[in-house]
């Protein structure tokens, strides 16, 4: 069977499915391709910046996430470990058209993305694939064959190719782009905790300890993921605790929550991709595929969702969806977009770093950080924004 397409996305996590959905009904065929059957990991990214709800109220999709469960929460709040409050980060007071985050799991906001982009007839979605192959790319366009899972075989006709397979990108690789990455020496572990009480405003609370943060981040549903950073040498051990144990090493850095009941999400070890370049001819890179972010920043997924926004707003309309067109557009995107979120990149990469080294040292520097930024109106507000997404890094 052989298939005409205008756009082939290989991949369908948080960016291929975002990238499905914006391009819903502007006429484009889409073919999103993706290699599991499963739902996206859930301890990943889940609450969107208000930057981003601006952009899926633009896109006409903003309703339909709270129709999926999706809650609304006021901001952030920073604690010593002995709970008291040192800076409040809520941007509920924000003069922004949206002055909330949106959160919802993360597997329910690619599955939101990947609904609404099937209501576009344009659309086919092939799951689970078994393997792709890139055969030839032409002044016409390129050419793929794929093998599903039930052994189905297809030929697939592209004009552009979108890289949306996540940190690991086979696509970037096989298309010979430069990656630079960097493995970070403490992990995430992630817990999950039914027990979670919220307060109005349903904010996310960070603890600074002399190990490093812990973070209660609030679930659609009630309960909350709890993220905390480990050394790299005690991964196994963490692996090995029992849950009460896991829930005795919280208590110990933040005695507020003693007694806790905690069960184990994972432990990600965080690692930083820039790739050289986000284009080739008329293929993009979007995502983790061509910018992975430290997660101890929760940018990830806002950040792909902003440049999607960006590179929909480039692309040629349908009626001049031509590869001399399209390669142009994809030039004017990379030259647009990829330098801010160098810049973004390399500002994370130092406070990964410095999540590397922490002490108790570094926790009083952290703790008299936001101290000072709670006092300083201007400071505070370009906090506030930039976390609501409308800063530069
Ligand atoms: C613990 C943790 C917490 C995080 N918290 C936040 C947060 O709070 N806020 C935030 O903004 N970000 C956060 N992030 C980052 C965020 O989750 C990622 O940036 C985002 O999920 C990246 O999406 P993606 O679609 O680029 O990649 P992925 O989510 O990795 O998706 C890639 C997809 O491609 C598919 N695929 C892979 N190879 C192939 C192939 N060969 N063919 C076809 N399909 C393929 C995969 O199955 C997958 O579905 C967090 C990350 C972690 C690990």
């Amino acid at each position: 069977m052989s298939i005409n397409t205008d756009i082939l996305i290989i991949g369908g996590g948080v960016a291929g499915s975002a990238l499905a959905c914006g391009l819903r009904r502007k006429g484009y065929r889409v073919v999103l391709i993706e290699k599991s059957n499963k739902p996206q990991d859930t301890a990943r990214g889940d609450h969107l910046q208000p930057y981003v709800c601006e952009i899926l109220d633009k896109w006409g999709v903003l309703d339909h996430f709270f129709q999926a469960g999706a809650e609304k929460r006021g901001g952030s709040l920073w604690y010593d470990c002995k709970g008291t409050e040192i800076m409040n980060a809520n941007v509920s007071k924000l003069n922004i058209p949206h002055p909330y985050f949106l959160y919802l799991n993360h597997e329910n906001i690619s599955e939101v993305f990947l609904q609404l982009a099937s209501e576009d007839t344009n659309f086919k979605l092939l799951r689970p694939i078994f393997k792709w192959n890139h055969i030839e790319t032409n002044s016409n366009g390129s050419l793929f064959t794929v093998k599903l899972r039930d052994k189905t075989e297809l030929n697939i006709k592209t004009k552009l190719i979108v890289g949306a397979d996540g940190i690991a990108s086979h696509v970037s690789k096989s298309f010979g782009f430069t990656r630079m990455t960097y493995r970070y020496e403490r992990a995430l572990a992630i817990l999950f905790s039914s027990e979670y009480i919220l307060d109005a405003e349903n904010n996310l609370k960070t603890y600074i300890t002399d190990q490093g943060i812990v973070a209660m981040i609030p679930r659609a549903g009630g309960g909350c993921k709890i993220g905390i950073t480990i050394n790299r040498k005690d991964v196994r051990l963490w692996k090995q605790l029992s849950n009460p144990e896991r829930s005795k090493k919280i208590s110990d850095l933040v005695p507020e929550y003693k007694d806790l009941e905690v069960n184990f999400g994972g432990i990600y070890p965080p690692t930083m991709i820039n790739t050289n370049k986000w284009v080739k001819n008329n293929l993009v890179l979007i995502g983790d595929a061509c910018h992975g972010l430290h997660p101890g920043r929760s940018q990830g997924m806002n950040t792909s969702i902003k440049c999607i926004d960006q590179l929909i707003e480039i692309l040629p309309p349908k009626v001049g969806f031509k590869s001399a067109e399209i390669s142009k557009s994809l030039k004017c995107y990379q030259e647009k977009v990829k330098p801010k979120i160098d810049y973004i990149l390399e500002k994370n990469h130092k406070i990964g770093l410095q999540m590397d080294k922490f002490n108790e040292l570094t926790e009083m520097k952290e703790i008299n950080k936001y101290k000072e930024l709670e006092q300083n109106v201007d400071n505070a507000y370009k906090y506030r924004m930039n976390s609501a997404g409308y800063g530069n890094n």
